[in-house]
């Protein structure tokens, strides 16, 4: 395919971004329906196929911080004014108004993210999705009755906490978007949210949609800016009542003192070091496949990557072989190519990151086997070759997030050492594990400390199924009804039917 000249991707860019927002000059903030452009310091986009710089646009401006604090009040009372059935059916709207320009939303996700268009396909599906599922939820939302021993009816009701705000990543931006969005407004919340200042194009026409359909104006607003300064200003300015942050360990970190300082909760939805475990019983092939997918998928830019490859000793030399020789398989190449599998790395601080991360392996004494192919289409580019690293679970390339398709192979003897092994990591995001014996599987599924984990299979999670982290991968969990109890505050009401009420003297004492 030809995938166009720069000149010829930068018209594109403009022409879509245009359908969304007419009178759009440059990439803005767009707060309670209008677009900001920014003042700050210079943020700037390149193609990650060819390095070249792709488009620069500035940094917010502070003074969007008042107009935050007005549009999302004002619209959060619209919004709760109105029935649960009718939030629903607006929600659901929203659904149907991604499908329709879900061929856009592909492109630019491609075109900006620097992703196969063949991943941005799927996870704009997912999106609508995700708006259809949470749509159901918005009028089943009761609380209950607890049958308390006293004289009292008490009931539990779940309110909205207010207005959230919302700090994403640049590996599934429209993806990570809808994920916070739809459960958010569903129970009842405003939403600021900051994609990644490398990836904020399509968060911001998720949010045009969404007021499109008759969801209020400044319900959810999205703010183009970078994290240490508009970021952290919202954290501190803004009238906001959680932060839900999508991120890094080291970021996440900054992100929970500042929720600390404010006296606000955090949800932190971090990295990963996950373990997948292969026996010498599994179906062969299909644990392959598996171990393929879970790291090369993304170009290992996934937050459950499989990067911790454990394999029982008896099968780990043709096994590990096998793994690398596939990796003569993929089509690597520029994102926008329909037949592109593996794309390059997002952005060139990753793509170094990555490579550092190779070379580093590579002196602690991890080998390469010698049937891992470099099949790179060109030189230029972000572009890092699927790897295969043999090593221990010491070294620091199997014990630190690489966020690339890198992938270090450990053998092990037992089951009791592969849970040893898969546990002996600060993270606990994922994990696998593929056997033929189902008690064992079950065993290790048990013991594995890690939020997901799937059983001769990787990598499918659904909105309806909560996710999260254990450990250094975060606290706090997102999708199914977890994530709607996350974003609602929870009340007691205790109301009093005896004739002639005890008065309480402490919280046992009853007196007349
Ligand atoms: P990052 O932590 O560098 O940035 C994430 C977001 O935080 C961006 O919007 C950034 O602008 C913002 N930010 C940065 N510094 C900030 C600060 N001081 N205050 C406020 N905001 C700040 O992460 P990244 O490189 O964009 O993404 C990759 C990471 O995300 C990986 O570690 C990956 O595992 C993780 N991730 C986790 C999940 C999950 O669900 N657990 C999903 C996707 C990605």
């Amino acid at each position: 395919m030809n995938c166009g000249s720069q000149q010829q991707r930068e018209n594109r860019f403009w022409e879509l971004l245009n359908q969304f927002f007419p009178n759009a000059e440059s990439i803005g903030s767009y707060i309670g329906g209008e677009w900001f452009i920014g003042d700050g310091s210079d943020i700037e986009l390149y193609n990650a196929d060819n390095g070249a710089l792709f488009y620069s646009y500035r940094d917010a401006s502070p003074e969007i911080i008042p107009k935050l604090n007005e549009v999302t009040k004002v619209a959060e009372a619209q919004w709760r004014a109105m029935t649960a059935a009718d939030r629903g059916r607006l929600i659901f709207q929203v659904g149907a108004k991604i499908r329709a320009v879900s061929a856009e939303l592909t492109e630019l996700e491609s075109l900006v993210g620097n992703k196969p268009i063949r991943d941005a396909r799927g996870e704009v599906a997912k999106v609508a999705e995700m708006f259809e599922y949470y749509a159901g939820w918005s009028d089943k939302l009761h609380g209950e009755v607890i049958p308390v021993p006293t004289t009292h009816l008490n009931y539990v009701v779940y309110e909205p906490l207010g207005t959230v705000l919302q700090i994403t990543p640049w590996n599934a931006p429209i993806f990570t978007a809808g994920w916070q969005i739809a459960p958010a407004i569903t129970a009842g919340n405003g939403v600021i949210l900051k994609p990644s200042e490398l990836t904020p194009v399509t968060s911001l026409v998720l949010a045009k949609l969404i007021e499109e359909v008759g969801i209020p104006k400044g319900l959810v607003n999205v703010v183009a800016g970078y994290g240490h300064t508009i970021g952290q200003m919202m954290i501190q300015r803004c009238h906001i009542d959680k932060v839900v942050f999508v991120g890094s360990p080291n970021t996440g970190e900054q992100i929970a003192v500042a929720a600390a300082r404010k006296g606000i909760p955090a949800i932190l939805e971090l990295g990963g070091k996950s373990a997948n475990i292969v026996f010498a019983d599994a179906d062969y092939e299909k644990a392959l496949r598996g171990a393929q997918n879970a790291i090369f998928g993304s170009a290992g830019q996934s937050c459950v990557s499989g990067s911790r490859l454990l394999v029982e000793r008896i099968i780990f030399d043709q096994f590990v072989n096998d793994l690398a020789a596939t990796t003569a398989q993929f089509q690597v190449g520029n994102p926008l190519d329909e037949a592109t599998q593996i794309g390059p790395i997002q952005n060139q601080k990753q793509y170094t990151h990555v490579c550092k991360m190779i070379e580093q392996a590579l002196g602690e004494g991890a080998k390469i086997p010698n049937n891992n192919v470099e099949s790179i289409p060109s030189a230029a580019g972000y572009y890092i070759y699927p790897t295969v690293l043999v090593g221990n679970n010491q070294m620091q390339c199997a014990q630190e997030e690489i966020f690339g398709p890198v992938v270090v192979a450990i053998p092990f003897d037992t089951e009791e050492e592969a849970i040893a092994i898969a546990n002996e990591s600060t993270f606990g995001l994922a994990g696998a594990v593929w056997c033929r014996d189902v008690a064992k599987a079950h065993r290790v599924a048990d013991k594995v400390r890690a939020g997901t984990f799937w059983i001769n299979g990787y990598k499918t999670i659904h909105v309806s199924s909560p996710f999260g982290g254990y450990g250094r991968s975060g606290y706090g969990r997102s999708s199914g009804l977890e994530a709607l109890r996350a974003y609602s505050q929870v009340k007691s009401i205790w109301v009093e039917r005896a004739a002639e009420p005890l008065v309480n003297f402490g919280y046992g004492s009853q007196e007349k």
